[in-house]
């Protein structure tokens, strides 16, 4: 549970339940998909720059394996819960299945204020959570990554000290390492691109042009600046509004895109950029647009705003950012909302490649990334939008049934229900 008495587990098992009601579920399937199959809490000292101690809580959760390792990132927040991690554990082992990863769900956290810690003291935590869970994690187990908090250099000592403890090289074990470091192209941009290319196969299924289109985007950090260059690239679309952390903007006639990214990277806003008029923030998703992208933050599509938003298509790159009420509202209004762990699906994928990369010892070039994230982000999306538009349901629903019957159908090959 949060601070706020919000409990994410919560709503993701009665996901589960509702899905497990459409698929017509076995109760035995259905109640050990409701579970997490390996939950891990450890409790590891640090030694700090002042020469104190401090002892650090951190979890890692395998949710569910039967399609493959764990996969899912290391968030490092000082209000980590494990009911959140184990809600994102949960929810990674749907995103894997939707994209038909041979890979299961995990997530981890330590809890610590990565801003108050030094660089130093960083590469202790670090090194500390690996030994604390590295009997508990493997290549062909569990496979951690970077994710709220951490970086591609945590990942790099995190690989080490794993590889010390195992006396071999195993870059494998972990993901979204730096580039030279094991880690693969075109993980930065993997997440924005895949979504594109989730965007241009919903165009197709459900007769909603994007060709010189508009678009909004709220938020314009790696996912939602990505979106936005990509967009421009691959479907000429003219972005119309955006917003970050300290404001936002709009421009019915179009931003200049790569002025908007320089603009943005330098004063870390996109207020006061030439042209371009400051709205409420809460406005900007109400911004008349053919594509909404919320890339920022959970829960900022409710039911107070669901009424009021003008586009066709919502992307949803953010993790939750539509409210179960609000989606309600939108697929009665004809909106079609690309759920989240479909559509920011394109980090992991890449995650995978970087992971199939490292078994081999040969990295792929940027074409051959992009090619193969293409075929298998396209490839999910035919099944799971086929069943939308066959059951009437919304993409969510239809992205759920898809996700966990083929990890339900894993359970039982393996004769575990
Ligand atoms: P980021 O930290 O790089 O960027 C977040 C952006 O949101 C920043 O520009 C920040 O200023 C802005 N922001 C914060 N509060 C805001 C507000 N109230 N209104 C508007 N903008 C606000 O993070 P990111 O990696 O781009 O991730 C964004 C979302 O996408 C998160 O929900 C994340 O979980 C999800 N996601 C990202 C990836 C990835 O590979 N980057 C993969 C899967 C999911």
């Amino acid at each position: 549970m949060t601070q706020s008495g919000y409990n994410p587990f919560a709503v993701a098992q009665q996901q589960i339940d509702h899905a497990a009601a459409a698929l017509g579920l076995d109760a035995a399937t259905h109640a050990f998909l409701r579970e997490p199959q390996h939950e891990l809490a450890v409790t590891f000292p640090v030694k700090m720059d002042d020469g104190t101690t401090q002892a650090f809580r951190g979890f890692r959760i395998q949710y569910n394996t039967a399609r493959g390792p764990a996969k899912g990132g290391l968030r490092w927040h000082p209000e980590e819960t494990v009911d959140t991690v184990r809600a994102l554990a949960c929810w990674m082992t749907w995103k894997t299945a939707a994209v038909d990863l041979p890979l299961g769900g995990g997530k981890g956290g330590v809890v610590c204020d990565p801003k108050k810690l030094s660089e130093s003291e960083k590469e202790r935590v670090a090194r500390g959570f690996v030994r604390a869970i590295g009997h508990n994690i493997d290549p062909w187990l569990d496979v951690p990554a970077p994710d709220v908090g951490t970086t591609p250099q945590i990942m790099a000592w995190m690989m080490d000290e794993y590889e010390t403890m195992t006396h071999r090289r195993l870059p494998g074990i972990i993901t979204g390492k730096p580039l030279g470091m094991g880690g693969s192209i075109g993980r930065n941009e993997a997440t924005a691109r895949g979504g594109w290319f989730v965007a241009r196969e919903a165009a197709n299924a459900f007769n909603i042009p994007l060709k010189g289109k508009t678009m909004v985007i709220q938020g314009f950090g790696n996912a939602g600046m990505f979106a936005a260059k990509i967009g421009e690239e691959m479907f000429g679309m003219k972005l119309v509004g955006v917003s970050g952390s300290k404001g936002a903007v709009r421009c019915p006639k179009g931003i200049d895109i790569k002025a908007m990214c320089e603009y943005y990277e330098k004063n870390k806003t996109a207020v006061g950029f030439p042209g371009t008029e400051e709205i409420p923030m809460e406005n900007l998703l109400l911004e008349e647009c053919d594509l909404l992208i919320p890339a920022a933050l959970e829960g900022v599509l409710t039911k107070e705003n669901a009424e009021k938003v003008k586009t066709k298509m919502i992307l949803e790159l953010a993790n939750g950012p539509t409210t179960p009420e609000a989606d309600e509202i939108l697929f009665k209004r004809g909106i079609c909302v690309l759920p989240d762990f479909l559509a920011n699906a394109g980090g992991v994928t890449v995650s995978y490649f970087e992971q199939v990369q490292n078994c081999y010892n040969y990295y792929w070039d940027a074409e051959t990334v992009r090619s193969s994230l293409d075929k298998k982000m396209t490839q999910a999306c035919k099944e799971i939008f086929e069943r939308a538009l066959r059951e009437k349901t919304p993409v969510r629903d239809a992205a759920y049934c898809v996700s966990i019957a083929r990890v339900a159908q894993a359970c039982k090959l393996r004769g575990w229900v």
